[in-house]
């Protein structure tokens, strides 16, 4: 599992219980799963490490050791099985920023923001520490009232984040700072913290004397995000549910085919492939499709088309596009 040492041939040397358990606790928000970064075909994966894997070993000081002394490289879930978050952390790539608005606000608000894994060009983590869990649910919604209010890059990562089905945190990790990264171009740098020397020791010191902030205020925060994702979440049930009724109908109502071609003059329309593309006037009166390619008419028969609407969702009905055109 280890590139170097394995923390049973580690096992011989004392580790330092006094500075190594005040990291794990900070960082560490469930012990049976992690995953370890590993270079395969020349590329950088992180391997995961379950419960059911031959040899299944739990996260502990000899990982965080091995992981301290470059001989592994961890990196730890976001939430524990209860999907709590013990931190959050926002990840700003190359070019990205918002880390510096962000930190602003935070401590306006009273919380002790702390700043990790800078490099030229890369403004690296920022991270959050809690006096306890905080739902990932509500970390989520208080990265987004901020991002709403600081008009933030949207290129700017948080974790815990959702997953594409609504899970929160499910499979959001870190890697954990102090640790050698193995990516090509980061050359075998480490994640250290802003504000202490770059010695371990001194590494360690200051991360482990930083407060934990409490949750209370990013609760507060974190209740006006749901509030606007819960409005939204309303409000794409009731557009998908008008749109389903709409279909339902259409199906028993005959309507006129219409030749879209005849309708849509040829300076308008582009033809790709056997399609012409262009503006879906459906989209068009409720302000969507800017990019003006929602609406593909059939080359060969104008009567043949459909509407992407970005190609996310149902797009519109066929009956809607010939009102919209009427
Ligand atoms: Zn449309």
């Amino acid at each position: 599992m280890f590139q170097g040492k394995t923390p049973l041939e580690n096992k011989g040397e004392k580790y330092r219980l006094d500075i190594l358990l005040p990291f794990l606790d900070r960082f560490i928000n469930r012990f049976d799963t992690w995953s370890h970064q590993a270079i395969i075909k020349n590329k950088l994966q992180y391997l995961r490490v379950k419960p059911g894997d031959d040899n299944h070993e739990v996260m502990s000081l000899e990982l965080i050791q091995a992981h301290i002394a470059g001989d592994t490289t961890l990196s730890v879930y976001a939430t524990d099985e209860f999907y709590c978050s013990k931190w959050c952390c926002w990840d700003a790539d190359e070019g990205v920023t918002g880390l510096d608005e962000v930190e602003d606000v935070l401590r306006k608000m009273g919380l002790n923001p702390i700043r990790e894994g800078a490099r030229p060009g890369r403004d690296g983590h920022m991270w959050l520490f809690f006096r306890e869990p905080i739902p990932a649910q509500e970390l989520i919604d208080f990265n987004s009232e901020l991002r709403d209010v600081l008009q933030l890059d949207s290129r700017l990562e948080f974790y815990p984040a959702a997953d594409k089905n609504g899970y929160c945190g499910r499979f959001s990790q870190m890697r954990l700072p102090l640790g050698t990264h193995r990516k090509s171009g980061a050359e075998m740098c480490r994640g250290l913290f802003a504000g202490a020397e770059s010695d371990t020791d001194s590494q360690l010191e200051f991360i482990n004397s930083q407060p934990f902030d409490a949750v209370m205020p990013v609760k507060r925060i974190a209740r006006l995000g749901a509030a606007k994702r819960k409005k939204l979440e309303v409000e794409r049930i009731a557009e998908e549910t008008r749109r389903q009724a709409e279909r339902q109908r259409q199906r028993y109502e005959p309507f006129e085919k219409v030749d879209l071609l005849k309708v849509i003059p040829p300076n308008e329309r582009k033809l790709r492939k056997g399609w012409w593309i262009t503006r879906c006037p459906a989209c068009a009166e409720s302000g969507h499709d800017s990019s003006g390619d929602n609406l593909h008419i059939n080359a060969d028969d104008g009567t043949f088309f459909k509407c992407w609407e970005g190609h996310v969702s149902g797009g519109h009905t066929t009956l809607e596009i010939i009102r919209a055109c009427a």
